[in-house]
């Protein structure tokens, strides 16, 4: 008989490091990875951002890692050495991002290292499957290392067909140049080129409150109380996705990855194990929305005129990002939302409007255009960063991301953290 690749579901109600901790040991012990954990063990969390008040979801929390860094350590014993790598948001500096997470803290541990890997030096692996990717750089601590474990944060994300878990991980390997590179129609190949250097050998998700139903950084959070496991992480996506009503059959970096010979998307063919059932945790997701829909539904005063590509990875799903920042954070600008019409893509006929947005670099009308205002935003896709303070500019639209403390993360600490980069040679 075949072996299954097994995907452990196991209550946890609350953050508390002590049970977490004795749930992932646990969990190492029936998957049976329990020899790999030892040496330099490298935890790669997703932070993406933090921040208390407009993304206080988005990140797998502290107590959560105290709880997996104190298992693991157990099992390595006093020899081992513990990485924490990350590369967050896309013009955000990853040891600000360390400090709202309350990462910080875990610096006290002597065993243990913050590696914001855009600091970091770092190692380029050329990738032999990759086929968007031919080489990529990140940090050494993720390519020298005996243990790779992966300790994603179980979130819906639109620009990804409604699913983040460990595939999507990987993004935050990349610095900011190689990771918005091809973030477009191409994003889902991209991340599966990605598992040639990020194949996680344990994988322990986050799920005790999960966030879902806007953008990945703003979207609220809900209580689910599990954590998930697995060695496997198509498997173990496979099984997220179900957890959020989807069919992995849906989900294009899934697809890419079961094509290129990742494992399969049949969930008969996952051995489940656990003390909660999935059904369970479908019960209680039951009532909740990934957010992922076509950008012309979002907003009945944006109207969108879409070209081609559609790029739910690119222009499309950032544009929809943005919308539902203010869906999640600023509900009263929801509301009150001035009309826009706003094309991307290549558009083949005349569009007359009052206020027009050409978004993306690619864009461009072939026929007449009419329109009291028009504005232009570039970039493949344009980043979320620059979607905030751009549309601010051009549209006076006030993003609830466009706050003083996030403008010093984005442009003060960014600017020291290149000055370190220039002085340590680590560009
Ligand atoms: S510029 Fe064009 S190709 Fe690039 S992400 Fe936008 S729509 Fe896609």
């Amino acid at each position: 008989m075949i072996n299954r690749p097994k995907v452990i579901l196991r209550r946890a109600e609350k953050y508390d490091p002590f049970l977490i901790s004795s749930i992932i040991e646990e969990g190492i012990q029936e998957i049976g990875v329990g020899p790999k954990i030892k040496g330099r063990i490298t935890i790669k969390p997703n932070v993406v951002m933090a921040h208390y008040l407009v993304a206080p979801s988005a990140f797998t929390r502290v107590e959560f890692l105290e709880g997996l860094i104190e298992a693991i350590k157990r099992m390595a014993g006093p020899e081992a050495k513990i990485f924490i790598a990350e590369k967050c948001g896309t013009g955000l500096p990853t040891t600000r991002m360390f400090r709202r997470a309350g990462y910080h803290q875990l610096k006290k541990k002597p065993f243990l290292k913050l590696i914001a890997i855009e600091e970091s030096k770092k190692k380029t692996v050329w990738l032999e499957k990759g086929q968007v990717h031919k080489k990529i750089k990140t940090a050494r601590e993720i390519v020298e290392r005996d243990c790779l474990i992966y300790a994603p944060k179980l979130k819906t994300n639109v620009l990804s067909q409604g699913l983040t878990a460990s595939l999507k991980l990987n993004i935050g390997l990349l610095c900011d140049r190689e990771r918005m590179w091809n973030h477009n129609y191409n994003l889902d190949e991209k991340i599966v080129d990605l598992l040639e250097v990020g194949y996680p050998d344990f994988i322990a998700t986050d799920a005790i409150e999960i966030a879902c139903g806007g953008n990945q950084l703003t979207q609220p959070g809900y209580h689910l109380g599990a954590i998930i496991m697995a060695s496997n992480p198509l498997a173990h996506d496979v099984v997220c996705s179900h957890l959020f009503h989807l069919d992995p059959k849906q989900i294009g970096h899934l697809v890419a990855a079961s094509r290129r010979g990742y494992g399969s998307l049949n969930l008969e063919e996952i051995e489940l194990g656990g003390d909660i059932t999935l059904e369970e945790l479908q019960r209680k997701t039951c009532h909740l929305s990934t957010g992922f829909i076509r950008l012309e539904k979002a907003h009945p005063r944006i109207k969108v005129i879409n070209g081609e590509p559609y790029c739910y990875g690119g222009c499309q799903g950032v544009f929809l990002d943005w919308l539902y920042m203010i869906k999640d954070r600023k509900p009263d600008l929801w509301g009150k939302m001035p009309d826009w019409t706003v094309v991307i893509g290549h558009y083949k006929g005349d569009i007359e409007a009052d206020r027009l947005l050409l978004l993306g670099q690619c864009t461009k009308i072939e026929g007449k255009v009419r329109a009291r205002v028009k504005r232009r935003i570039d970039g493949c896709p344009p980043t979320h960063k620059g979607l905030v303070l751009w549309l601010f500019l051009k549209t006076g639209i006030r993003n609830p991301l466009f706050r003083l403390d996030l403008i010093v993360d984005a442009y003060f600490f960014l600017f020291l953290s290149w000055i370190k980069r220039f002085v340590t040679g680590r560009i």
